[in-house]
C-alpha cells in the first residue's frame, strides 16, 4: 500500500491525526538504533482510500535539547520511505521557525506534500492558516484532527497521490512479467487524421474489421483489437489501440484537430509502444510533433512509421529528409526506428512489427549494477567531468532504478553544475554500451547522501 508520512514539530497534533486515520495499529517497530526506533505505523483509511500511515510520535516526549538533530533523522527516515507527506502546523500558534525547517526538509526531499493547518475548528486559527502559504509547500488545508473537520478536503488532496502511487505499483508488477508470452503487447497507432491509421490496423490484422474512408462520421464500437503476430522467435499477442476509432465517435467537426491530440493521449496511456504514423507527403506537421512529444513524455516506447510510401517518387531523397527532420525536430529521442510502408498496398508492412518488438525489448532493458559501475568508471576516465570553481565534479555511483523506460540514477557532487553536454555523453554511453538504441534513456543526477 501507499505510504503517507506525518511530519511536523511536536504538539501540532500528529498523534491525534494518526489516531483518527489509523484503524488497526500495526505497532511496527524497527530496531535500527537511533534512526527509526520511535516510528509508529498503522493501516490508515479515509473514505475508500487506504494507505499505510507513518508517524514519529516518540518525538513528542524527547528532551528539548536533543530535539532538532534527532527529529531531523527521524523525519528523514520516514520521509524517504513515504510516497507522500502530510505536513502539520498548528494554525492557532501560527508558523514557527521549526515549521519552516520541516517545510524546507520536505521541499528538498522532492516528495509530494500536503500542508495541513490543524486545530482550525470553527474559525479558530484563521491567521495561522494564511501564514501557512509562506511555507512554500502549496495551499494549506484547514483541519481539526480532534474534531474530524476538513477530512473531506484532505480526502480530495490525498486521492490523486494515492491513485498515482498505485498506478506505479501496477507498472512495477507489469515490468516484472513483461516478457510473459501470454500477456498482450499493447500498441497504440497514433497520428493525425487521414494519416492512414485505420487502413494500417486493417492491414495488420488482415481483415476489414475496421471501416476506413475519407468521410467523417464513421463509427465503430471498440477502440482496440487483439491479434497475434507471428514473430521469428515466438508469437506475440498484440492489443492494438486505434485512435481513429475514438475520434470518429465524435461528430463535432470543428473540434477535430484538438480531439485527435486528446485521443492520442488516451491511446498512449493505454499503450506500451506507440506507433506514430506519418503521411509521407506531409511528414512531421505540428500535430505529429505534439503527439510524438506526448508519447515520449509519458515514457512510452516509440516507432515512427511513414505511410503512403507508394505515393513517393524520390524515395532516397525522401527518407534522407525524414531522417534529418526526426533528428532535428525530436532531439529528445535519438535513434528512433523509422519504418516506411504503405498501408494501402501492404508494402513494407512486415517491417513494422519487428521494429515494435525491438523497441519494446529495449524499453524493458535492465542493466546489472556492477556492469553499470564498471562502465561508469571507464567513461569517467576516458573523459572526466569538468571542474566548477576549482572543484572537480565527481560521479561515484550509478544504478538502474526503473525500466519502461530505462531510468538510471547517478550520484554526482554538484549535480546542478554538471554541463548538459556531459550528461548527454553519459546517456549516449549507456545507450551504446548496453545496446539500448531505440528508446530514450533517462538519467537522474542526485547529490550523494
Ligand atoms: P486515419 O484517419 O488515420 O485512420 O486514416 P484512414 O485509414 O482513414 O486513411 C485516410 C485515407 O488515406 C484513406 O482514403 C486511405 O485510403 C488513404 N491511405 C491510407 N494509407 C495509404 C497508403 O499507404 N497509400 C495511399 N496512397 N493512401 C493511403
Amino acid at each position: 500500500p501507499v505510504k503517507i508520512a506525518l511530519v511536523g514539530r511536536p504538539n501540532v497534533g500528529k498523534s491525534t491525526l494518526f489516531n483518527r486515520l489509523a484503524g488497526k495499529r500495526l505497532a511496527l517497530v524497527d530496531d535500527t538504533p537511533g534512526v527509526t526506533r520511535d516510528r509508529r505505523e498503522g493501516e490508515g483509511a479515509l473514505g475508500d482510500l487506504s494507505f499505510t500511515i507513518i508517524d514519529t510520535p516518540g518525538l513528542e516526549e524527547a528532551p528539548e535539547a536533543a530535539l532538532e538533530g534527532r527529529m531531523r533523522k527521524q523525519t528523514d527516515a520516514a520521509v524517504m520511505e513515504a510516497d507522500a507527506c502530510l505536513l502539520l502546523i498548528d494554525a492557532r500558534a501560527g508558523v514557527t521557525p521549526l515549521d519552516k525547517t520541516f517545510a524546507g526538509l520536505l521541499r528538498e526531499s522532492g516528495k509530494p506534500v500536503i500542508l495541513l493547518a490543524n486545530k482550525a475548528e470553527g474559525s479558530a486559527g484563521e491567521a495561522g492558516f494564511y501564514d501557512a502559504y509562506a511555507l512554500g509547500v502549496g495551499e494549506p488545508i484547514a483541519i481539526s484532527a480532534e474534531h474530524g473537520e476538513g477530512m473531506g478536503e484532505l480526502y480530495n488532496a490525498l486521492e490523486p497521490f494515492i491513485a498515482e502511487a498505485e498506478g506505479e505499483e501496477e507498472e512495477a508488477d507489469e515490468a516484472a512479467e513483461w516478457d510473459n508470452p501470454l500477456k498482450p503487447l499493447r500498441v497504440a497507432i497514433i497520428g493525425r487524421p487521414n494519416a492512414g491509421k485505420s487502413t494500417l490496423v486493417n492491414r495488420l490484422i488482415g481483415e476489414e474489421r475496421l471501416l476506413t474512408g475519407p468521410e467523417a462520421g464513421i463509427t465503430r464500437d471498440s477502440i482496440s483489437v487483439e491479434w497475434v503476430w507471428r514473430g521469428k522467435d515466438r508469437d506475440w499477442p498484440v492489443k492494438l489501440f486505434d485512435t481513429a476509432g475514438m475520434r470518429r465517435k465524435s461528430r463535432v467537426q470543428s473540434k477535430l484537430e484538438k480531439l485527435s491530440v486528446a485521443d492520442a493521449l488516451r491511446a498512449i496511456k493505454f499503450a506500451e509502444v506507440a506507433v506514430l504514423l506519418l503521411d509521407a507527403e506531409h511528414p512531421f506537421d505540428k500535430q505529429d510533433l505534439q503527439i510524438a512529444d506526448l508519447a515520449l513524455r509519458e515514457g512510452r516506447a516509440l516507432v515512427i512509421a511513414v505511410n503512403k510510401w507508394d505515393l513517393i517518387e524520390e524515395k532516397d531523397a525522401k527518407i534522407r529528409e525524414i531522417r534529418e527532420m526526426a533528428a532535428r525536430l525530436l532531439p529528445q529521442a535519438p535513434g528512433l526506428p523509422i519504418v516506411t510502408l504503405s498501408a494501402l498496398t501492404g508494402g513494407g508492412i512486415r517491417r513494422l512489427m519487428p521494429a515494435v518488438v525491438q523497441v519494446y525489448i529495449d524499453w524493458n532493458a535492465r542493466v546489472k549494477t556492477p556492469e553499470l559501475n564498471e562502465w561508469l568508471q571507464e567513461a569517467v576516465q576516458r573523459h572526466a567531468p569538468p571542474a566548477v570553481s576549482g572543484q572537480r565534479i565527481k560521479i561515484r555511483y550509478i544504478a538502474q532504478t526503473k525500466t519502461r523506460p530505462p531510468t538510471f540514477v547517478a550520484q554526482c557532487t554538484r549535480a546542478e553544475d554538471l554541463p548538459a553536454a556531459y550528461k548527454r555523453y553519459l546517456v549516449n554511453g549507456i545507450r551504446e554500451a548496453f545496446d539500448i538504441k531505440a528508446v530514450p534513456v533517462r538519467l537522474i543526477l542526485k547529490k550523494p547522501d
